[in-house]
């Protein structure tokens, strides 16, 4: 597979470099895959990056000579028959001026360290790695630049043009497993490389479970049913939530569904650059403890989304973290009621310079299947 749009990844490394240079660090072992398929290209299943001031090597294994010879332009490459990481690793301990590496200690195992520790001589067992204090990809990662916002677009499109097209499919007596299966299907003729997370179908008293897969049970002839899916394009997740309502829905049904949509939509105004996740978060809170349903909130508003479908930052109470022009976020407030309902409404929002950009424009107002 070729990478499907010019990516300066050369760049992405200088940014990278940047980085260490202030951290003082002069070496960094990268192996969690999104990380090194942002920085290098590469799209396989098997891969580390050991990045210097000087230079940049990716190691793969047998399988991936050919793919990795058409992807990764911005490091050197080197197919090898044994632990891609622990070749990382050794690569960096004999680059001329590395005197310490730096590794990310929330994508590495124990077990992993100790390996990379044996494989290094015995004199810089101790000292040579270090746990980096805080992430040095992610933070790049958290800006999407125009090429990344494009083809986030795209999936996001795909996810609205899925929605549309289950609300014909949807009826009385079929199987949550029918409605996700139909979406999932959907999605890969349509393009997809495939979804970005077990696709939620939860209909019923079912839809009180904020992460109800998609089951046998089926769907009631009144009742709210939630739907939440993504789709991978090139790379990048979507993510967005509807529920709709199967019948009429009572008075008590509807006022909940209205509060979680007017939270939802208060928090989606409040997304702009320099605004705090904690006041985002705070936006839906608001609303929906006015409304008297503040206990039935019980997850945070939002996530970033992007190369993986949960990245940081997360909106979520308290978090003091700003948002970035640039940045990909989900707004998602939800009430669940357990033995009786449950109510999400999620879009993907972006951070522009002036406020935010919804990614997922399908309907929101309460639809009566
Ligand atoms: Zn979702
Ligand atoms: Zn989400």
């Amino acid at each position: 597979m070729i990478y499907p749009y010019p990516v300066d990844h050369i760049r992405r490394i200088g940014q990278l470099r940047r980085r260490l240079t202030r951290a003082g660090l002069s070496g960094l072992v990268i192996h969690h895959l999104p990380d090194v398929r942002y920085l290098s290209g590469f799209t396989g299943s098997s891969a580390a990056l050991a990045v210097t001031s000087r230079a940049a090597c990716l190691f793969t294994d047998g399988r991936y000579t050919a793919q990795a010879a058409e992807e990764v332009h911005a490091a050197k490459v080197q197919i090898v028959a044994r632990s891609v990481s622990e070749a990382a690793v050794e690569w960096l301990a004999v680059q001329p001026g590395v005197e310490l590496a730096g590794f990310d200690p929330a994508k590495t195992t124990v077990a992993e360290l100790a390996r990379w520790k044996a494989a290094l001589p015995s004199r810089l067992r101790r000292a040579f790695l270090t746990a980096l204090p805080v992430p040095m990809v992610e933070p790049l990662r958290l800006v999407k630049d125009e090429d990344e916002l494009a083809v986030m677009v795209e999936a996001a499109l795909m996810g609205c043009k899925l929605f549309d097209h289950i609300l014909g499919f949807i009826r009385p007596g079929l199987a949550e497993i029918d409605v996700a299966g139909e979406l999932e299907h959907k999605a890969r003729l349509w393009g997809a490389e495939g979804m970005s997370f077990e696709t939620i179908a939860a209909s019923g008293v079912r839809s009180a479970l904020p992460h109800g897969k998609a089951t046998m049970a089926r769907l009631p002839r009144r009742g709210f049913l939630t739907l939440d899916f993504g789709v991978i394009l090139k790379g990048y997740c979507s993510d967005m939530t509807r529920t709709v309502y199967l019948g009429k829905p009572k008075a008590n049904e509807r006022n909940a569904y209205h509060a979680v949509l007017e939270a939802q939509e208060t928090a989606v105004a409040a997304v702009g650059p320099g605004v705090s996740c904690g006041d985002v978060d705070e936006a839906a809170r608001g609303v929906l403890r006015r409304a008297g349903l503040a206990e039935a909130f019980t997850h945070s508003t939002g996530h970033g989304v992007g190369l993986e479908i949960h990245e940081s930052p997360r909106l979520g109470a308290g978090q003091t973290t700003k948002l970035q022009s640039g940045m990909v976020v989900t707004i998602e407030p939800g009430v669940y009621l357990a033995g009786q309902f449950g109510i999400r409404i999620e879009d993907m929002v972006a951070v522009t310079r002036t406020g935010g950009q919804v990614l997922t424009p399908a309907p929101k107002a309460l639809i009566e299947l």
